[in-house]
This record gives structure tokens, sequence and C-alpha cells, in this order.
């Protein structure tokens, strides 16, 4: 499901919500569309309005302390833009740098976006070992960045079709 992004009224990154939600917070006047989906439009109710891909809530929600963004397969890679953290090209897994095996853990420091190849070839090894050195040490996200990161990843072909437009 598509999701949106949720700024406070300080325009702060707080969450995602599904675009349904979305719709309906902009519905009952508790959020504002700040950024839509370019040429798209929803059907809600009686009324037509922008896609929304960032709503801001109209008022200021105190936020007690900041979440940090949960590890995820899917995450990495998205950090990674998808790129191999060995060679560079197009990477479809994730590989631990310290291995399992090894008391390496799931965690954002510890992964990286890797092809299928290096993958293997790494094996159940360190970069040291492996002779594979890193291009570029992995970090942890901030939650903010790792929504953006999410978002930018949003495919306009991928609209559900009840949201698209009917043709004119
Ligand atoms: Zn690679």
């Amino acid at each position: 499901m598509r999701d949106t992004l949720v700024l406070n009224a300080s325009f702060e990154p707080l969450s995602t919500v599904t675009l349904n939600r979305a719709v309906v917070l902009v519905l009952q006047d508790k959020a504002v569309v700040e950024q839509a989906h370019p040429g798209l439009r929803v059907r809600a109710a009686s009324m037509e309005l922008p896609l929304p891909r960032v709503i801001r809530l109209s008022r200021y929600v105190r936020v007690p302390f900041r979440r940090r963004a949960p590890w995820s397969r899917r995450g990495v890679l998205v950090r990674d833009r998808h790129k191999c953290a060995y060679c560079g090209r197009r990477a479809t897994t994730v590989d631990h740098v310290i291995p399992r095996s090894r008391g390496g853990g799931d965690t954002w420091l510890n992964t990286v976006a890797c092809c299928a190849e290096d993958n293997h070839r790494k094996a159940d090894r360190t970069p040291e070992q492996a002779g594979m050195p890193l291009l570029r040490m992995p970090f942890e996200p901030s939650p903010a960045d790792a929504m953006l990161l999410s978002l930018a990843r949003a495919d306009l072909l991928a609209l559900p079709k009840w949201l698209e437009q009917p043709a004119a």
C-alpha cells in the first residue's frame, strides 16, 4: 500500500499513514495536503482532492521521543539505494558485514546491500577475511531519512487502480 508522509504542524516528519488514512485526515480538516502526486486526484465522499504524498497536521502534536528507524532488509536496500556495498552493482540481497555465525546482528551498522554474487563469494567471512573491502560504511538512517527514502521509491505506476482518475 502506498504510504503518505505525515508532517507535524511544525513541518517535522512524524510517521507515515496509508493513503486512505491520509485522505480521511484531510477531509476531517485534521491535516492539509503539502505535496501531491502530480496530476493525480482522489475522489472521497463528494469531494475531489489532490492525491496526497505529504500531509501536514493542522495542530501541533507533542512527540515525547523520536523513534529510531526499525531495521529491515528492505530498509537496508533502500538506504543503500540498491547498490552493492562491495562492487556498486545492483544489489538484491542484504549482507551481514560480521556474519551472523560470528555474532553479527540484524542492525543498521552490520548490514549492507549486496549483489547475490558477492554475497555468495563473501560467504561466512568478514570483509577482511574475504579480501572484499566495503566501498562505504553502513550507517543508521534517521527516522525521517528512512521515511523519505521509502517514499522516494514510490512508483506512480504502482498506484492502485481505484485511485486513478478515469480518463476524461
Ligand atoms: Zn557486488
